[in-house]
């Protein structure tokens, strides 16, 4: 794939970029590990300093560089400034936070005392220059959440990012030299898949996290495991939205339309599988519906755009033999399931809700990475709870219901990385976000994200 900015609203090239060669690979993970030996021993206060103002500066870029996101990658440009600001929210929260959550852990006096020590404690070490392969969805947002805690527990970081977002990634590099870290601490790789095996295996390169496609993760673990090195895989999801009688139904069905069509429907925590109860079904199908067929599609560049266009035309052709594999095998169109007239030069898409889905269908079992919604009905909690977790993902999950019980249920039975009720499955600073299943594993976020690239060091005194 080349490495440059295409416009998904028009199909134009606006910018094409040489890949760094060999030596300049080789110069970037020398700088990075060089930058690891003395940024190690800095101190919480003085990295919160720069990531504080990191986060300063990305306020004050808020406006160019959600149009350089919506340029490259379609989202709604409203949404791609509420990126930006997520971003600097999670900058100064593990700027506050990262010193409590990597404090020392003193076991109780009884088993230390158990295990011959005076004392003992367990001290977190950063591990190293750590290699971040990232997807073009959430193009600031996924590198951020890695960053701001791997910057913040010592540790340095190179970024392979999506070749479709490289103004973005040179925008983040800038972004961390520009706050005054040191030479070396964040830098950008622009280099196509091929060239991430030779970066991970070098010995100079400690781990990597994986944001990004089953195939992708796939292949950065295996060579990650060959060379015995930690990984973090946030991978694909399709995440069951389930209604349920108590429900309340008017604010599901239009929760149910954000939460799948956010980031004109390409993320990974989209809700992708509406299950509701038959009780409730007829009601949320016209609703949920009415609300689908209400958005306007268009240039993303525009405010009252809700649905901007895929981000690639391989993208949209993915989605497109989804929905005619499943309309072949007899489901039902109840809005879109077509491209939208008059938007021929980007890659749009109708919302579309699909109905009458058989596991026959390939849509039934695989991702749906745009603006494609499946609705099913179900007789029971049973029928619900056992359908949420026929898909090989486990990502997160939502769960509309008043009744206690049947949220412990939920809790005890949805395999999913999370678990949302009466809303839908956000990220925030202090909430671990990862998946279980071919959703991946570890997690991003809270003191769990920040742990992922640490050296738990077990610290004994005789
Ligand atoms: P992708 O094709 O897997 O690309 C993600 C990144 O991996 C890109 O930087 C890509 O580089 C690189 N890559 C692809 N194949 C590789 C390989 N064989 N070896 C090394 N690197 C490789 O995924 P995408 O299309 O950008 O993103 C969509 C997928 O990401 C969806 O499945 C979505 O659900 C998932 N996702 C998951 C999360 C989560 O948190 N769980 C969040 C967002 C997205 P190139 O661009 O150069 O190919």
């Amino acid at each position: 794939m080349p490495i440059a900015t295409v416009n998904p609203a028009n199909g134009e090239t606006l910018r094409t970029f040489d890949a760094l060669d060999e030596q300049g690979t080789e110069r970037r993970v020398a700088a990075a590990h060089r930058a690891f030996q003395h940024y190690r021993t800095t101190d919480f206060a003085e990295r919160a300093r720069l990531l504080n103002r990191a986060a300063d500066l990305l306020d004050a870029d808020q406006r160019d560089i959600a149009r350089t996101m919506t340029t490259e990658m379609g989202k709604p440009v409203k949404a791609a400034r509420a990126e930006a600001a997520k971003c600097a929210k999670a900058m100064r929260w593990y700027a506050a936070n990262a010193e409590r959550l990597l404090a020392d852990e003193h076991p109780d006096d009884t088993d230390v005392k158990d295990s011959g020590a005076s004392r003992a404690r367990v001290h977190y070490r950063p591990l190293g220059v750590v290699l971040a392969v990232m997807p073009w969805n959430f193009p600031l947002w996924q590198v951020m959440r890695f960053a701001a805690p791997a910057l913040m527990a010592g540790n340095t970081g190179l970024l392979k990012h999506a070749s479709n977002v490289p103004q973005t990634a040179l925008y983040i590099e800038d972004l961390f030299t520009r706050a005054g870290f040191p030479e070396g601490c964040f830098q950008t790789l622009l280099v196509g898949s091929g060239a991430v095996e030779a970066v991970l295996r070098d010995p100079r390169v400690a781990a990597a996290t994986l944001t990004g496609s089953e195939p992708a993760g796939r292949a950065v673990a295996s060579v990650a495991g060959d060379e015995v090195k930690k990984t973090v895989l946030e991978l694909g999801g399709s995440d069951p939205f389930v209604v349920l009688p108590s429900a309340d139904v008017e604010k599901a069905a239009d929760t149910a339309v954000t939460a799948r069509v956010q980031n004109n429907g390409q993320s990974c925590i989209a809700a992708k599988r509406f299950i509701v109860h038959a009780d409730v079904y007829d009601a949320f199908a016209e609703r949920f519906t009415a609300g689908m067929r209400a958005l306007t599609v268009g240039d993303p560049l525009e405010e009252s755009t809700d649905v901007g266009p895929l981000s690639s035309e391989q993208g949209r052709t993915d989605l497109e033999e989804l929905v005619h594999d499943a309309l072949g095998k007899g489901a039902t169109a109840l809005c879109g399931g077509r491209r939208p007239d008059g938007l021929d030069r980007g890659w749009f898409y109708e919302p579309t809700v699909l109905t009458g889905i058989t596991p026959a269908m390939r849509i039934h079992r695989e991702e749906t990475f745009g603006p494609v919604a499946t609705l099913y009905r179900v007789a029971d909690l049973d029928e619900a709870v056992e359908l949420a977790n026929d898909t090989p993902f486990g990502l997160s999950s939502n769960v509309w219901t008043r009744d206690e019980d049947e949220m412990e249920r939920c809790v005890r039975d949805v395999e999913a990385g999370g678990v949302f009720f009466n809303g839908m499955t956000a990220s925030h600073p202090a909430l671990p976000f990862g998946g279980v299943k071919r959703s991946g594993y570890g997690r991003e976020l809270a003191g769990h994200g920040i742990r992922e690239f640490c050296n738990a060091t077990t610290v004994w005194y005789g």
